[in-house]
């Protein structure tokens, strides 16, 4: 999975070197689509992995857990 990351960040950097500008209207409003959808799913899989449950009291967070995967409102009571 880290090999594959690294190929899409790559490909990024590869079309934000200017080579996307160079593109066909068509060619160009497709990648421009492709790299706009990566970007939304990693945005999501970050809300995902915020919204994680606490393991203390299975609330399922809006706000960060530690490292462990405690609420901070948990961690006030320990
Ligand atoms: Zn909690």
């Amino acid at each position: 999975m880290k090999k594959l990351k690294d190929k899409v960040d790559d490909g990024f950097n590869y079309f934000h070197s200017g080579i996307l500008e160079e593109l066909t209207t068509d060619k160009k409003f497709y990648v421009q689509a492709f790299m706009d959808y990566i970007e939304y799913l990693e945005e999501k899989a970050k809300n995902v992995v915020a919204s994680r449950k606490c393991i203390e009291c299975n609330n399922i967070n809006t706000h960060d857990t530690d490292s462990f995967g405690f609420c901070t409102e948990c961690l006030g009571h320990l």
